[in-house]
């Protein structure tokens, strides 16, 4: 008998709440057919917060996250004007130490890939790099963004990616612009190559991510755990997603030592807000990858299982995977589906 999580839930902007409601369907059928057992607690975070409350992520929203064991969090619309808060996202990864933000990407039954058998995953580091929100403008026209870059978060970040590839094809390659950012990139490589004696199972090799970009359309096959720096992990990943189909079936987990917060790859979408028709399984399979950090394997799987199968039989696909399945019959037929496993 599982014990009673306490999970956040923040739908977001957007198609946020769409993906976000379609998912706890799913869950809703889980927690019916199994012993496994939810406390969902809703907070608001997000853009649509800035009018109401000055911040797009309350005081009220971080202590429900601090009560709670993970939270499930939809996509949000970043404020982008000088000055405005920094994405609400980006302040809970820091806030929580949530190092490392693991992206699978792989091939599925019926969407269409640039190769049949794709099963890679991108591990980013999450809580400093281009992404450390420090930028300021010199002198007028003259702007400056911070590119910080510690041993200790590589290090954190390199040790989670060698433990997955280990448990996996055993295949590490870091990424990076050493060629270019001599110094910071030099912190990073190092810290992943001091840890290779400790995993003498793992074969690494590098790459330059101009290169990488490149070798993930030509051959992403080859590929097993890649670990790279914030902003190029956040791009590679965008871009393996859509190599192996949609970016509406990126799921994406953020880790740290006491906490995990997952997500869909994908933004807000805004121009498709309220239409009913994007893909809910990115967070669906968030979802997934929560119940596989809380150690609720056999309930994860369920879930991976189900869109596999919904994949397969092809009924109900949304517009982006080739379909004209709306989000909420997709995610009926994935509910349905995870009654059956
Ligand atoms: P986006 O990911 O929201 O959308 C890009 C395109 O991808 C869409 O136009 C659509 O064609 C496709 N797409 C995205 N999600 C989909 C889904 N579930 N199903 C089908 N197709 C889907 O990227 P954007 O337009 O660059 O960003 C919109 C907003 O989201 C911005 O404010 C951005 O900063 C924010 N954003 C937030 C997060 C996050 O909360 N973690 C991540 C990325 C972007």
């Amino acid at each position: 008998m599982s014990r009673a999580y306490n999970i956040a839930v923040l739908k977001g902007d957007g198609i946020g709440p769409e993906v976000i409601d379609s998912t706890i369907k799913v869950f809703e059928a889980l927690l019916e057919s199994t012993d496994l057992k939810i406390n969902f607690k809703f907070g608001e975070a997000g853009f649509y917060c800035i009018e109401k409350y000055g911040t797009n992520l309350p005081e009220e929203t971080i202590s429900l996250l601090k009560q709670t064991d993970a939270c499930l969090k939809g996509p949000m619309t970043t404020p982008q004007t000088a000055g405005a808060p920094i994405s609400a996202a980006v302040q809970i990864r820091k806030m929580f130490d949530l190092y490392a933000n693991v992206r699978p990407c792989r091939s599925y039954p019926n969407v269409e890939a640039l190769k049949p058998n794709i099963d890679l995953i991108v591990v980013r580091e999450n809580t400093e790099g281009m992404y450390s929100g420090i930028e300021y403008e010199l002198s007028p026209g003259v702007g400056v963004a911070l590119r910080i870059i510690t041993r200790e978060a590589s290090l954190k970040v390199a040790e989670h990616a060698y433990k997955l590839a280990s448990k996996r094809k055993k295949h590490l390659t870091y990424v990076h612009k050493g060629n270019i950012l001599r110094l910071t990139a030099k912190i990073f490589i190092d810290a992943v190559k001091s840890l290779a004696p400790k995993y003498p199972e793992v074969k690494v090799d590098e790459t330059h991510i101009d290169a990488m970009t490149m070798h993930l359309i030509k051959k992403p096959e080859s590929y097993d755990v890649i670990v790279t720096t914030n902003l190029f992990g956040d791009v590679i990943s965008d871009e393996a997603a859509q190599v192996t189909g949609s970016l509406g079936l990126a799921a994406g987990a953020n880790i740290g030592k006491n906490y995990g917060m997952f997500e869909p790859v994908h933004g807000s979408a805004p121009k498709y807000t309220g239409q009913n028709i994007v893909n809910p399984t990115a967070t669906i399979l968030a979802g997934a990858m929560m119940l596989n950090y809380l150690g609720e394997k056999k309930t994860a799987s369920k879930i991976e299982k189900a869109v596999i199968q919904v994949l397969k039989e092809g009924k109900a696909k949304t517009r982006d995977l080739g379909g004209a399945a709306s989000t909420s019959e997709m995610s009926e037929e994935v509910a349905a589906k995870v009654r059956t496993f």
